[in-house]
């Protein structure tokens, strides 16, 4: 475990959360990795609520902005339920979603979490990573994405950590990241580990014994469309994290998403991708650079929960350039119409082949 200078001179680097408040229910606090997570936070000189029960005691203020920023400003240690270690699959990203928490303490305007996550976003750390990691056997070899992608067959049975969170965001409170990340190194089966980040505070992942299981990618907009994504690191501290995990020997990948059409995306996207390229050039071969493509979309629910969220965000969710798509439930999304896709995707394509001739793109969505 790390010490409190240890953490502090990651602070010191890195943009930490501090939660305002951290919880930790009764059931959460007798679990060795729940009382982690609270000696985690202990060590940063965040004081701990322990809870009589497992319920979280909110109270949530009738005022929706300011209940929005206390359960963003809250961690809660938590038991995942039951329906947590029954994986669902999650194509085209993996085969399998593992969650390691549910929630992100980061404010993106077009955050994909609104919507999907029930009562207020705050942010719960599962304590009992020990069930998680116990139920993940049953699952291999049984994937979808990776058995019908030949370009994929190589990874083995896929499990996306980063499905309702940003692992990474909160890994210097929870350490459940690393946990995953050193169980998939030990698991003498072909499997790989996937997660993707906003944030660039690799550091207690570097020495980890990961043994190439493991595939980080960050995820990534222009600097130019940063507004959007308030809470999280830099773009530049990202690609630098990312280069640090490829020369510790991991597997990396972009993952480019939301690619959101504003005015002046193609000159923006251009610069990210030089920028990409620029801080991989001479990064090792097993970091097996992939791409991942995935364009701005949005729901109603998500659209209404985001508006509450992010009353001031200039980010378009007008029908503007929007085609209505349904998914196999029948539910409604909003995508880019079949022009501005098509000439999202022509760019994309062209211009990775040309700036990062090592990447496999590995789907676009
Ligand atoms: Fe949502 Fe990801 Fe942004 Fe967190 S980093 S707020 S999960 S989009």
């Amino acid at each position: 475990m790390l010490d409190a200078p240890q953490l502090e001179s990651i602070d010191q680097r890195a943009r930490l959360w501090r939660p305002k408040r951290v919880v930790i229910t009764r059931s959460a606090a007798v679990l060795d990795h729940g009382r982690a997570i609270a000696e985690r936070a202990q060590a940063l000189g965040l004081s701990v609520e322990r809870l009589s029960s497992d319920r979280l005691p909110f109270n949530q203020p009738a005022d929706p902005r300011r209940a929005y920023a206390q359960a963003k400003s809250t961690l809660a240690v938590v038991v995942a339920p039951p329906g947590k270690l029954k994986f669902q699959p999650i194509a085209p990203s993996a085969d399998w979603r593992v969650d390691p928490a549910e929630g992100c303490p980061a404010h993106c305007s077009y955050c994909y979490l609104a919507g999907s996550l029930k009562g207020p976003p705050i942010t719960r750390a599962f304590a009992n990573i020990s069930d998680i990691l116990a139920a993940l056997p049953a699952y291999l070899g049984q994937g979808t994405v990776t058995s019908r992608s030949a370009d994929r067959a190589g990874e083995g049975t896929t499990f996306e950590a980063s499905c309702y969170t940003d692992p990474l965001a909160i890994e210097h409170l929870t350490g459940s990241l690393s946990a995953l990340i050193a169980h998939f190194g030990r698991w003498d089966a072909d499997v790989q580990l996937r997660f993707t980040t906003k944030f660039a505070a690799v550091e207690p992942l570097l020495g980890l014994d990961h043994r190439g299981r493991t595939r980080m990618r960050a995820s990534l907009n222009p600097a130019a469309f940063a507004r959007f994504e308030g809470g999280t690191s830099s773009v530049a501290d990202r690609l630098v994290a990312l280069r640090r995990m490829a020369d510790a020997g991991y597997r990396i990948g972009l993952t480019i998403a939301p690619i959101i059409a504003a005015e002046g995306w193609e000159e923006a996207y251009g610069g990210l991708i030089d920028a990409v390229a620029e801080r991989l050039a001479g990064a090792p071969p097993q970091a097996d650079l992939t791409v991942e493509l995935i364009t701005h979309r949005f729901t109603p629910t998500s659209k209404t929960v985001l508006e509450s969220w992010y009353p001031g965000s200039d980010l378009d969710m007008t029908d503007t350039r929007r085609s209505e798509k349904r998914t196999r439930f029948g539910a409604v999304k909003h995508v880019y119409d079949a022009a501005t896709m098509k000439a999202l995707r022509s760019f994309f394509q062209t211009t990775i082949a040309a700036r990062l001739p090592q990447a496999r793109i590995l789907y676009w969505t």
